[in-house]
């Protein structure tokens, strides 16, 4: 991975680019941007020019034995730390070896590399075993973090760290992320919408298990006012076996296109044009006022579940709250 072939984020790949020319790389960097971004093809364009042995302008070369082994992921100077599978947390462990690893000599580069990509699936101790390597990281070593958000890491990581901000990329820039990676144009164009910016969030729609929890989800939030508890209950438990990220993502994208639809009326494009008859019901039907508490409701739990909640909780919180929300009771006592 080159900065050429990370698509979109123009500015802070020019400021990488900048400080890696001028050699001004800062110890510890973190990027932070929703899931589904790009972070990791990012840090990895970056780690990538760093180690690179004869950089072409401002880009790593692609062709050096550096660039060779790192596509390949075998470049002894690059290390990428990320949450196990099946686990919830980083382990502090995780963070030990990282640090012991830095204070050997780089094998091949001059410098050496990690991603620690999702630091906010650190927790208290593991950020905190963190700090002493930030403060003086061995040699000219760079450590590279992503986080959904720069409020998800503790303050005295964030503080130790310059902050890149990326940003959701226009349609145009989805579409080429989703062809690059496989789709075939119609279906990536189709899909893009879905995605509000984030790529990867269509990407993880695109398999089954994911279609499957968007399907759920889109039969179901069009007739939460009539569930009863039990099948609430039961549904969050379903939700939270699969993919939590597409489901909250899908509910994201089933009320967004009700409001607008509400207010902008039916020529406006839908995300979910495989849903337009409930979209269009439920757009007469619920008043905006009731859409947009719905709305806040999604976005409080995807911010729960980013700071690594529990899920089937978060989960069956919000859809008793979206249930609540438009049958028009008080949220404090639902049942
Ligand atoms: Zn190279």
């Amino acid at each position: 991975m080159r900065f050429a072939d990370v698509v979109g984020h123009q500015r802070a790949v020019a400021r990488l680019r900048r400080a890696a020319a001028r050699d001004r790389v800062p110890a510890a960097l973190l990027l932070f941007g929703p899931s589904g971004l790009g972070k990791r093809a990012l840090a990895e364009a970056f780690a990538t020019r760093l180690l690179c042995a004869a950089p072409a302008g401002d880009d790593a070369c692609g062709t050096c034995d550096h660039c060779t082994r790192l596509a390949h992921g075998t470049h002894p100077d690059l290390t990428v730390v990320e949450r196990e599978e099946e686990r919830r947390d980083m382990r502090v462990e995780q963070v030990r070896t990282l640090s012991r690893w830095l204070a050997l000599h780089p094998l091949m580069a001059t410098r050496k590399v990690a991603i620690i990509d999702g630091a906010h699936f650190l927790n208290e101790h593991g950020q905190n075993a963190l700090l002493k390597t930030l403060e003086e990281p061995p040699g000219s070593s760079v450590i590279v973090l992503t986080a959904p958000a720069s409020a998800l890491v503790l303050p005295t990581v964030r503080s130790r760290c310059q902050l890149v901000r990326l940003d959701p990329l226009p349609l145009d820039d989805v579409v080429r992320v989703l062809a690059g990676r496989g789709l075939a144009p119609e279906r990536a164009r189709r899909l893009a919408p879905l995605a509000d910016g984030c790529p990867g969030r269509v990407v993880a729609l695109d398999g089954e298990g994911e279609a499957g929890a968007r399907e759920s989800v889109l039969d179901t939030l069009p007739r939460i006012a009539t569930l009863a508890a039990p099948d609430i209950s039961r549904l969050a438990q379903d939700l939270a076996r699969g993919p939590v990220e597409t489901a909250l993502a899908a509910s994201l994208g089933f009320y967004r296109d009700v409001l607008e639809r509400g207010l902008l009326g039916a020529e406006h494009p839908l995300r979910n044009p495989d849903a337009a008859g409930p979209i269009d019901t439920a757009a007469a039907r619920l008043p905006v006022t009731t859409v947009l508490r719905q709305l806040e409701a999604v976005c409080d739990t995807i911010a729960i579940v980013e700071r690594n909640a529990n899920r089937t909780l978060a989960l069956e919180t919000m859809l008793l709250c979206l249930r609540e929300i438009e049958r028009g009771r008080p949220l404090s006592n639902p049942s």
